[in-house]
């Protein structure tokens, strides 16, 4: 029997998944990327001070799921990191974050919300407090404890030995998979497989009939400093009103360089992703829904050979381990259904 021929739009860790799936289950797998680069969002490079720095911001791997993790396993050693964040108050002091008993006996419980939520997620979302849904803020939990890690509660933290980037290369290393950088979908291009997975954002997809779907966007600044180190921490959020809301100390993360007289910091100013060369990096989640809506309209148009998938494809808010999880999913699926020998096309 000929092999299926499938379309995966986007390495990122989505398309990525999807494709050593199907291709371990004996599929023939072509992956466009629009980039020059795969790894999606996660992608890292050594720069040449000899620190690793994440492109796209940091990138801290942390789940419960551990099924995630003995897949992605098969890839990748792991160095274990608890991430640590300090807020930066007005009067110069580092708080902990997310916010514990010591921090809110320190800016007083009645202050933490305009002190901690409201600056950061105005210039983080481009909306009021009451604006975003709650979902968003609640990634950040108030804690009555004095709990210093940003994750908390998670079994398994952890960064890749040697870097996202070489994970990925591991994970797309396979003799039924090929990789085309520099190649954005064009449109028909999916007629010649038996079935698309696209992570691409499905208003661009559809051509924008029904408008736009919102994504915020990043611009990193980094800097190198001759220092041996700057900040207490590995990430600092600023509580003020400027545009940036956080900046990363790279070698704070294990694995990720110590040269003695260097140190490389990376300094995030959130905006409007058509003011960052169309980069979308965080779909919009507005407390009335109306965004999930459209994306819900855009989603009934898509056909039985296409299944989009992704932070883009599905406009969701997914933490690399959900990326994953749902990649696996997403590819079992199909394999069951290509197993039971519905029709494809
Ligand atoms: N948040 C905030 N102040 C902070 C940290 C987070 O107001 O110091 C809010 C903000 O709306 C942010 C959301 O909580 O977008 C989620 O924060 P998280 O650190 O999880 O964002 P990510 O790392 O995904 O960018």
């Amino acid at each position: 029997m000929t092999p299926h021929r499938i379309l995966v739009v986007g390495a990122g860790f989505t398309g990525a998944v999807i494709a050593r799936e199907l291709a371990d289950a004996g599929m023939r797998v072509d992956i466009l990327e629009q980039r020059e680069h795969a790894g999606g969002n996660a992608f890292d490079f050594v720069n040449e001070h000899g620190i690793r720095v994440h492109r796209y911001g940091p990138h801290l791997f942390h789940t419960s799921n551990m099924q995630v993790v003995e897949w992605l396993s098969r890839f990748t050693e792991w160095l274990p990191y608890r991430h640590r964040v300090k807020a930066l108050l007005s009067d110069g002091r580092f708080v902990t974050l997310p916010v514990n008993a010591e921090t809110a006996a320190i800016v007083g419980l009645e202050n933490v919300i305009d002190v901690f939520f409201r600056p950061y997620t105005r210039k983080m979302w481009g909306m009021e407090l009451e604006q975003v849904d709650p979902s968003i803020t609640s990634r950040v939990p108030i804690r009555e404890d004095l709990n210093e890690f940003y994750f908390p509660d998670d079994k398994f933290q952890a960064i890749p030995k040697y870097g996202y980037s070489a994970l990925f290369n591991r994970m797309l290393d396979h003799e039924r998979i090929r990789v085309q950088l520099n190649a954005p979908f064009q449109p028909g291009m999916e007629r010649e497989y038996d079935h698309c997975f696209n992570s691409m954002p499905i208003d661009e997809f559809f051509g924008y009939t029904l408008g736009d779907l919102p994504y915020r966007s990043i611009r990193f600044h980094n800097v190198t400093l001759p220092l041996p180190q700057a900040l207490p921490v590995a990430t600092v959020n600023f509580t003020h009103d400027g545009p940036y809301t956080r900046v990363t100390e790279w070698k704070h993360l294990p694995g990720h360089g110590y040269p003695p007289w260097h140190t490389t910091l990376t300094i995030e100013e959130p905006c409007d992703y058509r003011a960052n060369n169309n980069e979308r990096y965080y779909p919009v989640k507005d407390r009335g829904g109306l965004n999930r809506d459209l994306y819900r309209r855009y989603a009934a148009m898509a056909s039985e050979t296409m299944t989009f998938v992704g932070r883009c494809g599905l406009y969701a808010y997914l933490d690399m381990h959900q990326a994953v999880s749902h990649a696996i999913a997403a590819a079992s699926k199909f394999v069951a259904r290509c197993d039971a020998g519905s029709t494809m096309r």
